[in-house]
């Protein structure tokens, strides 16, 4: 079967190439590869359950149409600074105008006009001073905030524009390999989940945007195929939860506040990410089965606790140089101590050097709000150089917020982000092969919903002006 383009990967970076060549009036015949399902049809059963059951042939949180984006909490960065390094590939002046017209974009269908972290009034120069003397600094980031339901139903009106518009998208078939000779490729390999089935899809241009799930088996094809790639940077941390009363201020006057530090004596970045006021700790389950943990939150239903992630940024380079290898391996560890679960620590044993008890947890005011997170000891599996660095910047943020170094502060793991192997390419996204792209997290450019969603943008752009030509 042939094709004008044939996109792997539902994710935002995916739907938002076929949106905006269809936005540009394209007239190309394309096709959407997609292992999951269509968006009204992806159930977590844990909702039921109360318990994650570990679904087969893939995890429903980050499969299917929209990708990881469906039952994210929605927040779109607003600011070139962060979700990415692709101001470092197209500049920072390209990259901020494509986030403001991608989220003209989202606007557009439907997302909430209200902007937090806009004004720099009083109560966030309180808290910039407070980050300046522990050393931290507050990253200026506008957040628009969809929250999990209000994104779905944003992206089922963009799967409905799509289908409505002639891309034909395929659900329930995985891509197996690409389809290149002599730096040139053609198309793709698809097959059903069980392997059965296998087809060739031959398309003029082939663009791969699977997402952090597909991350390992990119780097496998890009090894396979020569495709120019590099390692980049790994991310290893912990999800915290505290009580709202602790985060209030920062919630109230930012919603997220994105802090960055270099503590002693490694000097690595560690930063925040994906703060959820209000929010509830969640399990995501990759292929592979490890469990990892993550967090959202809704625009209605709240909880009494906010969770952030704290990672701790990790370069490879010789002899070793398998990032995401090494990642899964500290993953697998902490799932081992947990029976194929999430652990769950509190600060407080943290410092004393003991494990948590489930009967700990019930005489803290911080109540896990992941009920199957097992309580237990963290530090057996964390490396010491990821461990020291989160228990100085909690202890650094300590300062900016009283309380969030609390003994009873908890600690979930293994918080694992798969971006690092990152494809080469120019900055107008050519790799060295003919005819294929990579997008999204799984390039290794982008880590959030607005920057993969604004490198699809960018790339439907630039076919649609080829298209012209
Ligand atoms: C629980 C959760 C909450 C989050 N919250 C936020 C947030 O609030 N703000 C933010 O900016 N970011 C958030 N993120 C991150 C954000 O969702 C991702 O950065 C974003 O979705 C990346 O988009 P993508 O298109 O690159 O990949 P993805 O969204 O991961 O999509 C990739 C798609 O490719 C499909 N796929 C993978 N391999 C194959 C294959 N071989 N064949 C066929 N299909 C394949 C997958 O099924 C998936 O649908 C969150 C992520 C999670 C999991």
């Amino acid at each position: 079967m042939k094709y004008d383009l044939v996109i792997v990967g539902a994710g935002p970076a995916g739907i938002f190439t076929a949106l905006e060549l269809l936005r540009k009036g394209s007239k190309k015949k394309m096709v959407i590869i997609e292992k999951g399902q269509p968006i009204g049809r992806r159930r977590c059963p844990k909702g039921t359950t109360g318990r994650c059951v570990n679904c087969r042939p893939y995890c429903h949180i980050t499969t299917g149409f929209a990708g990881a984006g469906a039952f994210s909490d929605g927040k779109l960065s607003l600011s070139h600074e962060v979700g990415g390094q692709l101001p470092e590939l197209i500049g920072i002046d390209a990259a901020q105008s494509l986030i403001d017209y991608t989220d003209a974009i989202y606007l557009e269908f439907g997302a909430d006009t209200q902007v937090e972290g806009m004004v720099v009034d009083e109560r966030i120069k309180r808290i910039r001073r407070r980050a300046i003397t522990a050393g931290l600094r507050l990253v200026d980031c506008p957040i628009r905030h969809m929250g999990t339901e209000k994104a779905q139903e944003i992206y089922g009106a963009i799967q409905t524009y799509l289908t409505d518009k002639g891309v034909e998208i395929r659900f329930g078939v995985n891509c197996a390999d690409l389809i290149l000779t002599d730096h040139e490729c053609w198309g793709v390999v698809v097959e059903k989940p069980d392997g059965t089935g296998r087809e060739e899809i031959l398309a003029q241009d082939t663009v791969v945007a699977t997402g952090r799930r597909g991350a390992d088996w990119l780097e496998k094809i890009c090894q396979e195929h020569g495709i120019a790639h590099q390692p980049g940077t790994v991310d290893i941390g912990v999800r915290v939860e505290v009580r709202n009363e602790v985060m209030e201020e920062v919630n109230d006057a930012l919603y997220e506040g994105k802090f960055v530090g270099y503590p002693a004596p490694f000097r690595d970045k560690v930063r925040t990410f994906c703060q959820n006021p209000g929010g509830f700790v969640s399990q995501e389950n990759y292929d592979n089965d490890l469990a990892v943990v993550n967090g959202h939150s809704y625009k209605d239903l709240k909880s009494e606790n906010t969770n952030l992630s704290l990672l701790s940024s990790h370069n490879f380079n010789t002899p070793f140089n398998q990032p995401i290898a090494y990642a899964q391996k500290v993953g697998e560890l902490t799932n081992m101590l947990a029976n194929g679960h999430i652990l769950v620590q509190r600060f407080g044993d943290i410092l004393d050097g003991k494990r948590t008890w489930e009967r700990e947890l019930s005489r803290s005011n911080v109540k896990p709000t992941l009920k199957d997170a097992v309580a237990g000891d963290i530090t057996a599996a964390m490396p010491y150089r990821a461990m020291t660095n989160i228990i100085a910047f909690i202890q650094a943020l300590d300062m900016v917020v009283p309380g969030f170094a609390s003994p009873e502060t908890l600690l979930y793991s293994p918080e694992l982000k798969f971006y690092s192997n990152r494809v080469r390419m120019d900055a107008q996204l050519n790799t060295n092969i003919k005819g294929f792209y990579s997008l999204g997290d799984s390039s290794g450019w982008t880590r959030g919903l607005m920057m993969a969603s604004a490198m699809g943008v960018m790339l439907g752009d630039k076919l649609a002006a080829e298209e012209q030509k």
